[in-house]
């Protein structure tokens, strides 16, 4: 007789691993099907997000900040002597955050009493499952509701086929054994970004080859236009207008890039090519050929607002469902539907979703940039601020960005918080609640906040909206 649980969930990347522990807060009977493995082939939780995603390239992008901090400290009167990195040393310790990251999944789900299973997951028919362990011994068990959250891997592109040595992706790029002299970046977009910082910092020339001639069209573009001068600054090479034709490896095991730049080709040589193109859902071998369970045009498990797919019981959360492919939207999403299947009925708030670049700047906001709203004709006030004029910015000097509030003109209802600074990630939180209480940028305007802080630049962009800021000169309204 085949295993009876009330949820299955296939994945326990964020969006999976929270679904589940709160099914089974709520009571629940789960299990969690995940079939990711390590580099050395052994069953890990947390999914990209924990494994090769978010959290090793935090701890990259944090070391590698300190790294480049310490050569600029003669500046601040502390003169140090002999820097030096030790790659080794320093994927010792990403590898180190994630394995206690990914063990402490493995504990929430055990301590909640999820039943944790390593192999596939296949929908099969209606709510029951095919589970497939690692050693090739298949189950079918049976649930009354299953939630698929197996969220995405990188997109491939013809023009430059991932080898693992010479060309690689974003995975790849967080387990190089040495600094690349040269290194290349197709994409420069978030991941691209944030890939490029951490070896630029540790001492590569930095190319990235952007298709767009836009930069960052989806953020703030003033806040676009000063971040790309600070990247340039730092001297990564950002070129944009660039699509990427072809790549190969020559004999000197060197990678020749090949891009059209308005038009002309161009060729650039590299040690490591990094393609960071986007990412896609991973829904290859989850889905019987005649499932009722629709994707969308673009290859996404289709669901509607509360994530249920066109089969009964059947939820879908996460990277592989329509939205940004961020963790916490997954996570969210995942609770939300837990929280459903018990029967509460909470949303996730889709206008209030934060996007973090962890450049150095920060580049962080929540809710529509000024231009996209003045493009479909609201009336806006907006008010920014320097960190220039922040004294805890100047004091830890850390003074590069701006924050930028925007308001509907009639209602002052916050429609767009954004940052370009130290701690952006941090500081954008506070629009983000804000928003998501109705404030208006006057209720924002009217709350005191420490002194001296990062976060009085948030306060004094608030006071902007009105011409109230008090530590910078008020400019009079744009037209
Ligand atoms: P995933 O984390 O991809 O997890 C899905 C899991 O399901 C995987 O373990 C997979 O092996 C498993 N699975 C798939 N199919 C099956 C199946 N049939 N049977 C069993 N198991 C299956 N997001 C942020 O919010 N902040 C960041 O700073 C950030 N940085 C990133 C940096 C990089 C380099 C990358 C690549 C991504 C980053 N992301 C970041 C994105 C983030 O990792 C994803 O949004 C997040 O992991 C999605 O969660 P998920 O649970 O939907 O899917
Ligand atoms: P994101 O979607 O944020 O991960 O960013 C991926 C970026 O890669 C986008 O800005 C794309 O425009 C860019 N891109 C995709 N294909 C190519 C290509 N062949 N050459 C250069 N850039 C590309």
């Amino acid at each position: 007789m085949s295993e009876t649980f009330d949820v299955i969930v296939i994945g326990a990347g964020p969006a999976g691993y929270s679904a589940a522990i709160r099914a089974a807060q709520l009571g629940m009977s789960v299990v969690c099907i995940d079939n990711n493995v390590d580099s050395q082939g052994k069953p890990t939780l947390g999914g990209t997000c924990l494994n090769v995603g978010c959290i090793p390239s935090k701890a990259l992008l944090d070391i590698s900040h300190k790294y480049a901090e310490v050569h600029h400290f003669d500046q601040i009167g502390i003169q140090l002597a002999d820097i030096s990195i030790d790659i080794a040393g320093v994927m010792q310790q990403k590898d180190k955050v994630v394995g206690q990251l990914t063990s402490g999944v493995g504990m929430l789900l055990d301590g909640n009493k999820v039943d944790v299973r390593a192999g596939t997951g296949q929908l099969g028919s209606g709510t029951s499952v095919i589970y497939t362990s690692h050693d090739g011994q298949s189950e079918t068990l049976e649930a009354k509701h299953v939630i698929l959250a197996p969220g995405s891997i990188p997109v491939d592109i013809p023009s430059a086929p991932i080898d693992g040595e010479h060309i690689v992706d974003s995975t790849g790029a967080l387990e190089f054994s040495e600094t690349p002299r040269r290194l290349g970046v197709i994409g420069a977009g978030i991941i691209g970004l944030e890939l490029g910082s951490v070896w630029n910092r540790f001492g590569s020339e930095v190319v990235l080859l952007e298709a767009l001639d836009d930069f960052l069209p989806m953020a703030d573009s003033r806040i676009a236009r000063d971040a790309k001068r600070e990247f340039n600054k730092q001297g990564m090479d950002i070129r944009l207008n660039s699509l990427v034709t072809g790549a190969d490896v020559n004999d000197a095991g060197e990678v020749v890039v090949r891009f059209l730049q308005k038009e002309e080709e161009q060729e650039f040589v590299c040690d490591k090519l990094i393609v960071a193109v986007g990412r896609q859902p991973n829904t290859e071998k989850l889905l019987p050929a005649d499932s009722p369970v629709k994707l969308d045009e673009r290859g996404f498990l289709f669901v509607n607002e509360i994530c249920e797919t066109d089969a009964a019981d059947v939820y879908a959360v996460g990277d592989a469902v329509r939205g940004p492919m961020l963790a916490h939207k997954g996570m969210e999403e995942g609770v939300m539907v837990a929280e459903r299947i018990a029967g509460n009925k909470p949303l996730v708030n889709y206008d209030c979703i934060p996007s973090v670049i962890y450049t150095h700047p920060e580049i962080a906001w929540v809710g529509e940039p000024e231009q996209s709203l003045q493009a479909q004709g609201v009336e806006i006030n907006s008010g920014t601020f320097l960190f220039s004029a922040n004294g805890r910015a100047l004091a830890s000097n850390d003074a590069t960005g701006v924050v930028k509030v925007v308001a509907d003109a009639e209602s002052d209802s916050i429609l767009g918080v954004h940052v370009f600074g130290p701690n952006a990630s941090e500081l954008v939180a506070q629009g983000v609640i804000a928003m998501e209480m109705g404030s208006t940028a006057e209720d924002l305007a009217l709350t005191m906040f420490a002194h001296p802080t990062l976060s009085e630049a948030v306060h004094e962009a608030a006071l902007g909206v009105a011409g109230h800021a008090i530590h910078t000169l008020n400019r009079p309204k744009r037209k």
